[in-house]
């Protein structure tokens, strides 16, 4: 039958017991970089499909473990969104974000360039969020016409009636809200109708084959079709070739981003880019 033995059972509690300790070290070590500027943002430059120009960057936070080297976000950002440090995280971004707006002139550039930060599930679902927010951006407030919020559609979704307030206070304080990796959750496309937001963010993993599967032109051509109809930006994201920027372009897309335009880049490496960019 399929009951444990109890040596399978001493040998997995002995596994889990094993992987806990592991994240709570992992944990510690983050809690450490994050209080000594351990962790670094790099940004990756977006381009509008009009006219190919820089219309501002998605930050992604990037943290170089002095034994480990580096460690990508997907293995320690689920970690610290179970754990107190959560919120330490989306401060740090956000601080990261005022810096770059500054350094960059974000400010001089045409009204729909943003610095965008991903915010963790549990922001969104924070009602003191947002005054939390403008407490950071209080010496320069006319910064925060220039942030872009990225939320997941299961962060939404999972507290749907409290995300919701904290979207709309969000954005009367002149931040746009964009729908990250939109498509791949499971949530029923009615939300978008209701939902307080700017711009939707279509997923790598429909954008990766667009030109070679009829599929993925399919749903790629119809959510940017819905994205207009809602009055929403839409933006493509992991556009690693010319054929795709060409294919999005041609398909009305507004903006995207990826290897092809830029790799994301740490923050004193953005200004020369820029300059060789508009020169
Ligand atoms: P995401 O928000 O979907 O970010 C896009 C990911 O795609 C980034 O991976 C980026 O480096 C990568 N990428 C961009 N262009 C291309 C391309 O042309 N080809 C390919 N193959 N990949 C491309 P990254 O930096 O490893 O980030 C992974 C995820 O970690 C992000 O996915 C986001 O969910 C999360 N993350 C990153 N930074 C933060 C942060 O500051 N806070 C929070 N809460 N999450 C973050
Ligand atoms: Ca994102
Ligand atoms: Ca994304
Ligand atoms: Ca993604």
């Amino acid at each position: 039958d399929g009951a444990l033995t109890s040596a399978q059972v001493h040998s997995f509690d002995r596994r889990t017991n094993d992987l806990r300790k592991e994240n709570l070290e992992l944990l510690a070590e983050l809690r450490r970089a994050l209080m000594n500027e351990g962790l670094a943002f790099y940004a990756q430059p977006k381009a509008r499909c009009r006219d190919l120009s820089f219309c501002g960057a998605e930050l992604l936070v990037r943290w170089n473990h002095p034994e480990r080297g580096f460690i990508p976000p997907d293995q320690f950002i689920p970690l610290a969104e179970r754990s107190h440090l959560r919120g330490a995280i989306t401060t740090h971004a956000l601080r990261s974000a005022f810096a770059y707006i500054g350094s960059l002139n974000i400010e001089d550039q045409p009204a729909d360039s943003r610095i965008s930060v991903n915010l963790s599930g549990e922001d969104v679902t924070d009602e003191r969020f947002p005054e939390r927010l403008s407490g950071l951006f209080r010496s320069n407030p006319n910064f925060l016409r220039r942030l872009e919020l990225e939320v997941t559609e299961t962060a939404l979704v999972r507290d749907w009636a409290v995300a919701v307030p904290v979207l709309e206070a969000l954005r009367e304080m002149g931040i746009t809200i964009a729908i990250d990796d939109f498509g791949t959750g499971y949530s029923s496309l009615a939300y978008l109708r209701d939902i307080p937001a700017d711009t939707i963010k279509l997923d790598r993993a429909f954008i990766k084959d667009v030109v070679l599967s009829s599929q993925n032109q399919c749903i790629v051509r119809h959510a940017i079709d819905m994205a207009k109809e809602f009055g929403l930006t839409s933006v493509a994201e992991g556009v690693e070739d010319e054929a795709t920027m060409h294919w999005l372009c041609d398909n009305d897309c507004d903006m995207f981003q990826g290897y092809w335009f830029a790799r994301p880049m740490p923050q004193a490496d953005m200004l020369s880019w820029l300059d060789t960019k508009s020169s």
